[in-house]
């Protein structure tokens, strides 16, 4: 059994604890929190949970919640951290993984020279097995790679140029923005053209983000090129054998982020997920060698069987293929007719 902790029980951190307690060749030992709240006591009626440090250790005591610990706590009986804490403190953190001998996945708001290798299951897998440090990349990377590792795979690619329409913030915050304003990235390329080469071997990726004020989903308007010249169905077949990857079609209702929601909370899974990228079926267009599609990224939860198989990785097991499909399995992440 692998012994897994999670530092940072937000968006990412609990579904990632919950999908380790899917797997049968891991556990959790401890998630740890900053404070009290309401995720920490309904946490505890599940986890062993630990607070970031002493003071906050006090503050769970004096709220009732039942604490463990400290972090120091945890790492001592944890072979790898999934560490889900905000942007630019999983680098901070990482000291304490490398004094302690314990393993770090680190998630994409962490620049990617905080660990060896970036992860995204179909692309780098076999470049992660074994490392002391990964980093899971973003959300958005991750959708982009697991819709272009199969084309590039069976048809090459040559280039990309996407548009990412992201997202303002979580559902969960009512802090962030913009609620009344497109605000576009001013920097060309976006950091998730640079962030897409740390995982797919391709040299020319342009891309632009631009946010919008809703909390569903990303949508990627994808253009690229390949080297051959692949028809739709050819497209279609190639996506068809990847289970993370779902075909969805205006023609049966699902013309908006809303609908792809929507239909995955039919799936019935913990809090609404879709763990996979959704590609519109009428958007492939295709002209020469120029292939052009639209997806939509479920920001919250697209990383998590990442997470899952990036745990095997650093923990060495070289199947790549096994652990997708466990991971896979185990998660009810499987091809459906839509
Ligand atoms: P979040 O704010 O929802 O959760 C972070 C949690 O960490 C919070 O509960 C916070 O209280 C806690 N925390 C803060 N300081 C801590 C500390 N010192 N020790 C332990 N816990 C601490 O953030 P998130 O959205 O889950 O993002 C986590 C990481 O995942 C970031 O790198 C982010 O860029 C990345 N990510 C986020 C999304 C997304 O859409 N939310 C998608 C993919 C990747």
């Amino acid at each position: 059994m692998i012994k897994v902790g999670i530092n940072g029980y937000g968006t990412i951190g609990r579904r990632v604890a919950d999908a380790v307690r899917l797997q049968n060749d891991m556990t959790i030992v401890g998630i740890v929190k900053t404070k009290p709240d309401y995720l920490a006591r309904e946490a505890s009626s599940t986890f062993n949970v630990f607070a970031n440090n002493k003071e906050n250790l006090k503050n769970f005591e004096d709220a009732g919640i039942k604490a463990s610990g400290t972090v120091d706590d945890l790492l001592q009986s944890v072979d790898v951290m999934v560490d889900c804490t905000p942007e630019g403190m999983g680098e901070k953190n990482r000291e304490i993984y490398r004094k302690n001998k314990v393993k770090g996945i680190f998630q994409g708001g962490e620049e990617a020279n905080v660990a060896e290798q970036s992860f995204n299951a179909y692309s780098s897998y076999d470049r992660s097995v074994g490392k002391k440090f990964l980093r899971v990349v973003s959300c958005n990377t991750t959708g982009l790679a697991r819709t272009i590792y199969p084309l590039m795979k069976k048809f090459g690619v040559e280039s990309v140029d996407a548009t990412l329409i992201r997202r303002a913030t979580d559902p969960n915050d009512s802090k962030k923005g913009p609620i009344n304003a497109i605000e576009p990235s001013l920097k060309f390329p976006s950091h998730h053209g640079p962030d897409l080469k740390t995982v797919l071997d391709i040299e020319n990726v342009g891309t632009v983000a631009i946010k919008v004020p809703t909390t569903l989903m990303h949508v990627h308007s994808v253009s690229l090129q390949t080297k051959s010249t692949p028809s739709k169905d050819a497209i279609m077949e190639e996506w068809g054998k990847f289970n993370r990857i779902i075909l969805v079609s205006g023609k049966s209702g699902i013309s908006s982020t809303s609908q792809v929601m929507d239909l995955a909370r039919e799936f019935g899974r913990k809090r609404g997920d879709l763990f996979e990228i959704a590609v519109w079926k009428e958007s492939l267009f295709i002209s020469g060698n120029n292939i052009r599609y639209i997806q939509a990224v479920h920001q919250e939860s697209d990383v998590v069987p990442e997470n899952i198989d990036a745990i095997r990785a650093i923990m060495g097991d070289a199947d790549r293929e096994k652990s997708i499909t466990n991971t896979d399995n185990t998660m009810g992440i499987f091809k459906r007719e839509l």
